[in-house]
């Protein structure tokens, strides 16, 4: 015990004594966390217009990016326990969603915009902007996770149309009749009592060879390529599945649904469904369900090593054409000085080639499960835990860090992750011999920096959890508000005087900025606040409770 009580600064405790106790910072993370208070926040520059005055503003990692540190992932997770709780088995419509953007929103398109502004003059000095690039992509995510559809910056070009040949054909499933509803079929029993039970499903992809405690048993014979795309283009083929369920059911099908890791490192997906089909009728949507991807072909290495693309800066195509929106140059071969095709060049050519075939061809594997669930049971509770169960960690995660075996198996599948091109902007087009979309200079492939080839995500960049429109709208807005609220007092929104909501402008700051105070001081700071803050309510909430207020509301009610 003594150790305990023992002064660290004391220089005759014993050097072994004073290693044991605890880092001060540690404890000041640890405290944090009881908190749920946030223990990577982005630090962020807020500028009084009205005044000029800047001040460092924590914004929560949760509120900015994907939750990275224990307390913002805790708090999403009960946020989607409960939007999953809210919406499985209601018995009436949700009401429609509202439109127009909400505060949270507009803040993060002004923000979206300085970052613009502020990557633009960066990249017109000459300076690296890799990492604000990374932050844009990041920021556009969140935008779109706020409930806005589509890009900020807008398609480049007008939207392709495919051929028809290209159309991703309907599977031959029964179809029913279509019904304008989200809600499920109800069952009545003899005794008169109303049943409406709900489904949970769960898919896998398939087998690529086989695996021995998530460990493959013959590495050489496994199939990483596939594994890669399929992982790479997952989320298309749950986007398939739930056309083909939506078709089948007759109804507006809803569902709220997690991606998660298989052991052996894999994608797979819990649904749960609002409504319930026959058990063999969704095992036969499943196995019916595919999705082609179609991108140019990418079997043949063109420019690798040292042997790479050039990159040309002009103001104008050679043939005097602009060129689109975010390109100022050109990728040429180093030798013959020919430029590369551009992604729409290559995309044009596959749309015009009779024989083309589609770059990859994702199905599902036969491994499918179906559960009937009904509201209020264990089952549902049970359902809902294990949806979630992951959702506070990274796709990699699953990884056993004590385990060669597991570890030698991710980096193979990062191995054939690192030049499979990601999206259509993915640098690793220039190997074969293709202008990624929205070409610029120092693209190398390889060294993406897209969230698919990191080894923590093993090749899925999509969003964790998938939510259906019209789940529960109520909760949705109350989810939101509840986020919104959040993210507002953590920027000191909540203080903005409302004659001039765009008094504030904010700035991203480097980690290394020297007006940002070191971390543990940050953390200090916001523990403070908390029990300010809860303090605060706990006053509101008793004066609520007490007579005097209630006596109000029934005058003002009178
Ligand atoms: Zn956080
Ligand atoms: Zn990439």
């Amino acid at each position: 015990m003594a150790t305990l009580t023992a002064d660290a600064t004391d220089r005759s405790v014993p050097r072994a004594v004073r290693q044991m106790m605890p880092m001060a910072r540690d404890v000041v993370e640890a405290i944090a966390v009881q908190n749920g208070v946030c223990v990577r926040p982005v630090p962020l520059r807020r500028i009084d217009t009205h005044t000029g005055r800047s001040e460092i503003i924590d914004v929560p990692c949760g509120a900015t990016l994907e939750a990275k540190c224990p307390s913002c992932a805790r708090r999403n997770r009960h946020l989607r326990m409960a939007q999953c709780r809210e919406g499985w088995h209601l018995d009436e419509e949700p009401a429609p969603s509202p439109n127009g953007p909400d505060d949270y929103q507009r803040h993060l398109v002004e923000l979206r915009a300085d970052l613009q502004a502020w990557r633009d003059r960066e990249h017109a000095a000459g300076r690296e902007v890799a990492d604000i690039d990374h932050a844009l992509t990041d920021l556009d995510i969140e935008i779109n996770q706020a409930g806005m559809r589509g890009s900020v910056v807008g398609p480049a070009t007008p939207r392709r149309k495919r051929s028809t040949k290209r159309r991703q054909d309907a599977p031959d499933l029964p179809r029913r009749a279509r019904r304008n509803t989200t809600l499920g079929r109800t069952f009545t029993a003899p005794d008169g009592k109303v049943y409406r039970p709900s489904m949970f499903i769960t898919l896998t992809l398939p087998s690529y060879g086989r695996v021995n405690g998530g460990v493959p048993v013959d590495p050489d014979s496994y199939d990483y390529a596939r594994a890669a795309r399929d992982a790479l283009h997952f989320s298309k083929l749950v986007d398939r599945f739930v056309q083909n369920l939506r078709r089948v059911a007759g109804y507006d099908v809803q569902y709220f649904a997690t991606v998660e890791p298989q052991k052996r490192l894999a994608p797979h997906l819990h649904m749960a469904v609002r409504g319930t089909l026959p058990r063999a009728e969704v095992r036969a949507i499943v196995a019916a369900t595919y999705h082609q991807v179609w991108w140019p072909p990418c079997d043949k290495v063109r420019f690798e090593g040292d042997h790479l693309p050039v990159w040309v800066e002009r103001s104008e195509r050679s043939d005097g054409t602009p060129y689109p929106d975010g390109q100022s140059g050109d990728y040429l071969d180093p030798e013959t000085g020919e430029i590369l095709s551009t992604w729409e060049q290559a995309l044009d050519r596959l749309d015009q080639d009779d024989e083309a075939e589609p770059l990859h061809v994702l199905r599902f594997g036969s491994q499918v499960d179906v559960q009937g669930v009904l509201a209020g049971s264990k089952d549902s509770d049970q359902c809902i835990r294990y949806l979630s169960k992951y959702l506070t960690k990274n796709i990699g995660d699953a990884l056993d860090p004590d385990n060669p075996a597991q570890r030698a198996h991710a980096e193979r599948l990062a191995d054939a992750l690192r030049f499979e091109p990601c999206s259509p902007s993915c640098p690793n087009w220039l190997r074969y011999g293709i202008q990624p979309k929205h070409a610029k200079a120092s693209m190398l492939p390889g060294r993406c920096r897209g969230k698919a080839h990191k080894p923590e995500h093993l090749g899925y960049a999509g969003r964790r959890v998938l939510v259906s429109r019209k789940w529960s709208n109520k909760t949705l807005a109350e989810h939101k508000q509840d986020r919104r609220l959040w993210v507002m007092e953590a920027l000191g929104l909540l203080n903005t005087p409302a004659d001039d909501p765009r008094r504030y402008t904010w700035r991203p700051v480097a980690s290394n900025d020297p007006d940002v105070p070191p971390i543990g001081l940050r953390l200090l700071r916001s523990i403070a606040e908390r029990h300010r803050w809860r303090a605060a309510m706990n006053r509101l909430q008793t004066a609520a409770d007490g007579p005097d207020l209630s006596a109000t509301e029934s005058r003002e009610a009178a």
